[in-house]
């Protein structure tokens, strides 16, 4: 298969940093989009993936799965997107497309399982999928997303992934007026769970362990902000809260929040730390709690979330990076200080 050479950061083991590498890209076929990609978001999946902290993962790794960009090329058959427009791939590339998942619109629960934009099975080319930390990529037109015009485009880039993924629980659990909403962590995830929370019009209660980030939580869009390290603070919030967003990255006490759900309350969790978390039974059995979890969203929900944030002005908070960066952008991320997405702007590798 023809192919065309991208520019790329890569990792090549689990204990070694991001170098520049250049990568392969399918030429487009029929249904395929090829994009310019000019800003990059940076997630917590993209650490835990390339660290193997997920389990082994295949290498050179090229993470990154919140993409912007321009249509440089469409395929022959290609009638959703033309050259110049403004687009966007977020966590999957394929899936079966016929399955019961893929026909509901949640082709992140594919049965046969979604081609992930990075360490997935490429079907094209062979070897593994490799992410947006590159200068392009070719996606078939079904997994591209239109960037509506009143975004701003490196803004955009995070809405692929963490957007997503904090807009979906949120409304399949119906957040809204009249309902009391934690979210736990102020990262990527967190502030768009805060931020949609707020634009739904619930009652928003942030969980933060890091007391620097109140005085933000406050200005994002949170009523309340509760440091979790503050034994005292939390009792008080003990079964004040319907649905808990838990956007943690790393292992934590999941029985702290479960206490604070009300009857009938759901925590959902989003975060997905290396180790298993050890949950107490009474945690749930008292006051009939649930405790689930939610994965990204389906293609058609992104673009309902991205055309949400157009009518509503819901926006990411950004702290745009060259691609020279990222080793040091993902230990401030890892050290809980990103405020509160990096953004990488592949101008700088051009
Ligand atoms: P992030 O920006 O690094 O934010 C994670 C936040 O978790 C931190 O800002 C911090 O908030 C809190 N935190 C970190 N370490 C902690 C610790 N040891 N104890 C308590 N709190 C801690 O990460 P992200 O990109 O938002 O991703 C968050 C998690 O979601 C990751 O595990 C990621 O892989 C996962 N994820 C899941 C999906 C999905 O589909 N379910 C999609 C994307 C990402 P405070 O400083 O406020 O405490
Ligand atoms: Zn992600
Ligand atoms: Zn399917």
């Amino acid at each position: 298969m023809n192919t065309t050479a991208a520019k790329a950061y890569a990792a090549h083991s689990a204990s070694s940093p991001l170098v520049p590498a250049t990568i392969a890209r399918r030429e487009p076929g029929p249904t395929d989009v090829e994009i310019d990609i000019l800003y990059c978001g940076v997630c917590h999946s993209d650490v835990h993936t390339a660290r193997s902290e997920w389990g082994p993962a295949k290498y050179p790794c090229v993470p990154g799965h919140e993409i912007v960009g321009r249509v440089k090329r469409v395929g022959s058959a290609v009638t959703r997107h033309a050259v110049g427009d403004r687009v966007g791939v977020g966590c999957m590339v394929d899936s079966c497309r016929t399955c019961s998942s893929c026909e509901a619109g949640l082709e992140q629960f594919c049965l046969s399982g979604a081609v992930y934009t990075y360490n997935s099975a490429d079907r094209h080319l062979g070897g593994h999928t490799l992410g947006g930390y590159s200068t392009h990529v070719v996606v078939d037109q079904d997994f591209v997303v239109r960037i509506p015009d009143q975004l701003d485009l490196a803004a955009a880039a995070p809405l692929l992934c963490a957007g997503i993924t904090t807009y979906s629980p949120l409304r399949h659990w119906k957040a809204g007026p009249g309902m009391r909403v934690g979210v736990v962590g102020l990262g990527g995830l967190g502030h768009m769970a805060v931020k949609f929370a707020r634009a739904f019009g619930a009652h928003v209660v942030l969980f933060t362990t890091s007391p620097r980030k109140v005085a933000d939580a406050l200005k994002l869009g949170a009523h309340e902000v509760v440091v979790s390290t503050d034994p005292e603070a939390m009792k008080q919030r003990a079964r004040s809260l319907d649905l808990i967003i838990d956007a943690v990255s790393a292992e934590h006490d999941v029985n702290a929040y479960l206490g604070l759900l009300k009857l009938d309350g759901s925590l959902v969790l989003v975060g997905l730390p290396e180790k298993p978390m050890l949950v107490n039974a009474f945690s749930v059995v008292a006051n009939r709690r649930s405790l689930s979890g939610s994965s990204i969203g389906g293609i058609r929900e992104t673009q309902e979330m991205l055309d949400f944030c157009a009518a509503h002005g819901v926006q990411p908070e950004i702290e745009m990076i060259r691609m020279d960066q990222i080793n040091e952008a993902w230990e401030r991320m890892i050290k809980q200080d990103v405020r509160y997405r990096f953004v990488i702007d592949l101008g700088s590798l051009a």
